[in-house]
């Protein structure tokens, strides 16, 4: 029986260090919980990844072996792309993919809104071609099925199409 409670990494909410912005962009695509700060300490991005029970992403063996981290974990790839599908693996994310229900920008949730509501925030453009929007409830942010979307889609598809092997 263990003495203290130690921490476990029991679900997929994760802290990027300030070193892996983009993963933690990719690791919102498909909807993970993923706090980035770059105003951040080492200290305090340790700090806030254990009080929160995120697993923290890092390039850092230094700050892995600090005593305070709770849950970590070395991300070997350096490509983001690459980065996004070893988390993925290793943590067997691929069923519990929820795509665009987080905000990229700020890890906030979306939730739809009316066309209307939005109608003078959007290019000529895209006012013309689509109908469906999602807003970011933390920052605003407005989300549209676009080009964007496809791309985003295919590089989750991408990282999420190799589990079996
Ligand atoms: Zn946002």
């Amino acid at each position: 029986m263990r003495a203290t409670a130690a921490p476990v990494c029991k679900d997929v909410r994760f802290a990027c260090d300030v070193h892996l912005g983009r993963l933690a962009a990719y690791l919102r695509m498909p909807g993970f919980d993923t706090l980035y700060r770059n105003d951040q300490s080492d200290a305090g991005l340790v700090a806030l990844a254990g009080a929160e029970e995120r697993v923290l992403l890092t390039r850092d063996v230094r700050l892995l072996m600090c005593g305070a981290v709770t849950c970590g974990a070395f991300v070997r790839a350096t490509i983001p792309e690459a980065q996004l599908r070893e988390v993925v693996r290793r943590y067997g994310l691929r069923a519990l993919a929820r795509p665009f229900r987080r905000c990229i920008r700020c890890n906030g949730l979306t939730a739809p809104v009316s066309r209307a509501e939005i109608l003078d925030q959007l290019q000529p453009k895209t006012r013309r071609y689509y109908d469906e929007f999602w807003r970011c409830q933390v920052c605003g942010q407005i989300y549209w099925r676009g080009s964007h979307v496809q791309r985003m889609q295919e590089l989750i598809d991408r990282a999420f199409a190799d589990q079996c092997r």
